[in-house]
C-alpha cells in the first residue's frame, strides 16, 4: 500500500515513512492511494476473530513494510485485556434493543484515544529501534490526546514527548493525569491560549522543515495516519458484536472534534463495512454540524471557540476533515488545496453537497443543557453513567436513529474524567477506577508558555 497527500503531491510513501511524519510536505494529509475492498467471505472470516487478530488483519492491508510476524506481535501487545479491562477490548453496552454504547474508554487514560495511541507507542518503539533513530514527538491536546500519548510513550527509549495543552482549560483530573507523570522523556507545556493555538504552533513548527529535520520532530496528533488506521478496527469490532449476519447494517454516532474518530468510520465504510449512517455529533462548537447540514465550512478563530463541558470537542478547525473532503472531491488534489488554503473556509457547490449523502454522513449538535438531560436520561432509563462527550453522542443518536437499524454510540470517555458535570446532572460522584482516587494531589511537572512558536522551539532545543 502506498500513501499520497490530499493536496495532490503524488510522491508515494510507504506506511513506516509516514508513521513518523505529520503533514505531507505540501501541507496536506496522507491517505492510502485506494481503500482495500472487503468481500463477503473475508467479512465472514473476520467475524469470529479476537480483537487483536482482527486488528492484525485490517492493519496488514495497509502496512506492507513491517513483516507480518512482527506486526502480529505489536498488535497483540497493544490490545490486551490487562490494558483495556475486558477480553472484547471494545465491548457493547446495550441500552435497549437497537441502541448500544461501544465502550472505547477502558484504556489507561479512560478515553478512546488510548485505542490508537497504545498501538502507536508499540509501532514507534519498533520502527525507531529498527532504524537506530530517535524522535521528538510534538503534539497538541485539548485533554485526552496528550495523556493517551504520554501514557503510551512514557519510558520508551529514543522518544521524547513535548505536549502542548491550553493552560487551565482541561479538567482537574485531565491535568493531573498528564502533569503527574514524572518520566524524564515527558514534557508538559501549558500554552496561554486555546487548543487551536496549540495546534497552530504544532503546525508552524512542523512546517519549518529545517527545524523539523534537525530536531527530529514527529507528531501523534489525530492527523497521524497510523492512529486513524488503528481506529478503523473498532468499527468492525462493534459491527460484529451488534449483528448476527453480514446482511445487516448498523449506524454509528460519533462525538466529534477533530474528525479523527468518525473519519476512521468513513474509512471502514469505504472498505465495505455495512454502515448505514455515520452521524457526526458536535457540542456548541458546531463547525462540523454546520457543514454537514449546509455544505458551508466555516472554521472559527480562537475567540469564537466556546469552552464547554465536553472540552475534548472544543475544536473549531477539524484537522482530519480534509481527508473526507479529498474523498468527496474524488481526490482532486488541486481543488482540495485551493479549498483549504483560502481564508475563511469554503462553500460546497450544490452538486458536491448532494454527494455527502452517498458517504452516509449526517450530523447534529448538543448543548450543555442537552448533556445534563441526556446524562440524567441515560442514568434513569438505562442505569448507565455516561460522560459528557458520550452524552453529546447519545443526544444526537436518539434524534437520528432509524427503525430497523441498530445505532451504536461510541463511548469516548469515562464519566470519572468529567466529574463536575456528572455532579451537576445527578448530584453524585462518578466512580474512579482503582488507583486514581488521589491523582490531583500528586506533584505536577509542567511549564507554562505564551502562545508563541519561537518560545516553544527554544524549549525543545533545550530539552532534546
Ligand atoms: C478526542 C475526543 C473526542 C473527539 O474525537 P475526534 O477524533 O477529535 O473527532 C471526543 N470525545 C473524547 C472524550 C475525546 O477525547
Amino acid at each position: 500500500m502506498k500513501y499520497i497527500s490530499t493536496r495532490g503531491d503524488h510522491d508515494e510513501r510507504r506506511f513506516c515513512d509516514i508513521l513518523l511524519e505529520g503533514l505531507a510536505p505540501d501541507g496536506g494529509l496522507y491517505l492510502p492511494t485506494q481503500y482495500p475492498q472487503i468481500d463477503a467471505a473475508t467479512l465472514q472470516r473476520w467475524r469470529g476473530l479476537a480483537y487483536a487478530d482482527l486488528a492484525f488483519e485490517i492493519l496488514s492491508l495497509y502496512i506492507d513494510d513491517i513483516p507480518a510476524e512482527d506486526l502480529r506481535v505489536l498488535v497483540r501487545r497493544s490490545y490486551t485485556a490487562e490494558v483495556f479491562g475486558t477480553p472484547e477490548i471494545t465491548p457493547l453496552k446495550t441500552l435497549e434493543p437497537g441502541l448500544a454504547l461501544e465502550a472505547l474508554s477502558n484504556g489507561p487514560t479512560l478515553a478512546f484515544k488510548d485505542m490508537a495511541m497504545q498501538l502507536l507507542g508499540q509501532l514507534f518503539e519498533y520502527e525507531l529501534g529498527r532504524r537506530g533513530e530517535t524522535l521528538n514527538i510534538l503534539g497538541a491536546t485539548s485533554g485526552d490526546t496528550g495523556s493517551a500519548a504520554e501514557y503510551a510513550m512514557r519510558g520508551k527509549a529514543g522518544v521524547n514527548v513535548f505536549m502542548l495543552s491550553p493552560n487551565g482549560r482541561m479538567s482537574p483530573f485531565q491535568q493531573a493525569q498528564m502533569f503527574s507523570l514524572q518520566d524524564a522523556n515527558i514534557h508538559n507545556l501549558a500554552v496561554e491560549g486555546v487548543f487551536d493555538d496549540c495546534q497552530d504552533i504544532v503546525k508552524a513548527v512542523s512546517n519549518d522543515l529545517d527545524f523539523k529535520r534537525q530536531y527530529r520532530i514527529g507528531t501523534v496528533n489525530s492527523i497521524n495516519w497510523a492512529r486513524l488506521l488503528a481506529q478503523v478496527v473498532y468499527y468492525f469490532a462493534g459491527y460484529f458484536q451488534a449483528t448476527k449476519s453480514n446482511e445487516e447494517q448498523v449506524s454509528f454516532t460519533v462525538p466529534s472534534g477533530n474528525f479523527g474518530n468518525v473519519c476512521a468510520g468513513h474509512v471502514a465504510r469505504m472498505m465495505g463495512l455495512p454502515i448505514a449512517k455515520l452521524v457526526v455529533a458536535t457540542n456548541e462548537n458546531d463547525v462540523l454540524d454546520e457543514f454537514f447540514r449546509t455544505g458551508v465550512y466555516r472554521p472559527r478563530g480562537s475567540a469564537d471557540t466556546h469552552e464547554t463541558s465536553s472540552p475534548s470537542m472544543d475544536i473549531s478547525k477539524a484537522s482530519n476533515f480534509e481527508r473526507f473532503i479529498a474523498d468527496l472531491l474524488g481526490r482532486d488534489g488541486a481543488r482540495v488545496k485551493a479549498l483549504f488554503t483560502q481564508a475563511g473556509g469554503f462553500v460546497l457547490s450544490a452538486e458536491d453537497k448532494a454527494r455527502i449523502a452517498d458517504f452516509g454522513f449526517s450530523s447534529g449538535r448538543s448543548t450543555h443543557a442537552d448533556r445534563l438531560a441526556t446524562i440524567r436520561l441515560c442514568h434513569q432509563q438505562y442505569g448507565q453513567l455516561i460522560d459528557t462527550h458520550t452524552a453529546d453522542g447519545l443526544k444526537v443518536a436518539l434524534e437520528q436513529r432509524e427503525p430497523g437499524t441498530t445505532m451504536l454510540v461510541l463511548e469516548t470517555a469515562l464519566p470519572a474524567k468529567f466529574a463536575a458535570t456528572i455532579r451537576e446532572a445527578l448530584g453524585l460522584e462518578p466512580p474512579r477506577p482503582a488507583g486514581l482516587e488521589n491523582i490531583e494531589a500528586l506533584p505536577k511537572r509542567v511549564t507554562v508558555l505564551p502562545a508563541d512558536v519561537a518560545q516553544v522551539k527554544v524549549f525543545i532545543q533545550a530539552h532534546v
